[in-house]
């Protein structure tokens, strides 16, 4: 008989949906791929039950990754996630174990998007490296010396929530001044819209659009949330001294031209024993499949 092809089943959970797909461990190419609606699953035992249905018969499971928010290495629980179905403290590990029968990993979605760019993507070769994801959040992982940091809860590295700036604009985590509230897709549109009075919907992507086509609110709200990435980003390289740092997230993949207005506000800021030394790139790994890749890559 023809031996079966071993695969990692990675998930990515999210409030809306859950993607999941099955990337063959040799390869590391997505061989199947779906996602679900989560509203679907009231429960977390009837996601592991119903993608135990999807695992085709030809391939081998030998692993599982876990990414959701607030998911825990270490305890391989989803603690306390707001935009989730699921409340309190899900033990989600224990629950595909054993439903599965195979290793789980859980971790957060930052987490795993590290680990996607560490196993799949541009930072292959930069065991020293930091991820920053620019979604309707800001998340982060960083790597030191090949590993991903937990610190001593699992709950290192939500660079997001660094106060940039001393009573600024209230942030989701109930603070003021995180460079979430700055430098996030959601912040970037609410700026515009509080200072535009505009009352349609826009995207982040839009404001960058309009910023290149000379708009003036666009540009005010790009340049000063560029800024403050930009000294954020510097400081951040003061921790651990990366050579990359990759960026993630719609309006920071929106072509060369924006990482060169992000790394000219960075260099300026870095201190000069850092300047010239650290990459700073966008992900270059397919929108569609980084998810599933990232929370596959925590068990490769
Ligand atoms: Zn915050």
């Amino acid at each position: 008989m023809e031996k079966r092809k071993q695969v990692i089943l990675g998930i990515d959970i999210g409030g809306t949906n859950v993607a999941f797909g099955f990337i063959c461990k040799e390869s590391r190419a997505v061989e199947w791929k779906d996602s679900e609606a989560m509203i679907q699953f009231s429960e977390a035992w009837m996601l592991a039950d119903r993608l135990f249905q999807k695992v085709p018969p030809q391939f081998e499971l030998v692993g599982i990754g876990i990414g959701a928010p607030n998911g825990n290495y270490y305890t391989g629980s989803i603690e306390f996630a707001p935009n989730l179905p699921w409340k309190g403290v899900v033990p989600l590990k224990r629950i595909f174990e054993e439903k599965f029968g195979v290793p789980t990993v859980v971790s957060n979605d930052a987490n795993a998007a590290a680990c996607g760019e560490y196993v799949f993507g541009n930072a292959r070769n930069h065991p020293n490296f930091l991820m920053m994801t620019l979604g309707t959040g800001v998340g982060s992982g960083l790597f030191v010396d090949g590993k991903l940091v937990l610190g001593s809860d699992g709950m290192a590295g939500e660079l997001g929530h660094f106060m940039v700036v001393p009573n600024g604009r209230p942030c989701g985590c109930g603070r003021n001044g995180c460079l979430e509230a700055y430098a996030s897709s959601t912040a970037l549109i609410k700026q515009y819209l509080e200072k535009s009075k505009m009352q349609e919907t826009i995207s982040a992507r839009d404001v960058v659009e309009r910023w290149k086509s000379g708009d003036p609110i666009a540009t005010e709200v790009m340049q000063h949330s560029i800024e403050i990435l930009g000294m954020s980003l510097a400081n951040f390289v003061t921790i651990h001294s990366p050579s990359m740092i990759v960026l993630f997230g719609g309006w920071a993949q929106s072509g060369e031209w924006i990482i060169e207005k992000i790394n000219h506000a960075f260099e300026k800021n870095l201190l000069e024993i850092y300047r010239g030394k650290v990459m700073l790139v966008s992900s270059r790994l397919p929108g569609s499949d980084s998810a599933v890749l990232g929370a596959s890559a925590l068990s490769f």
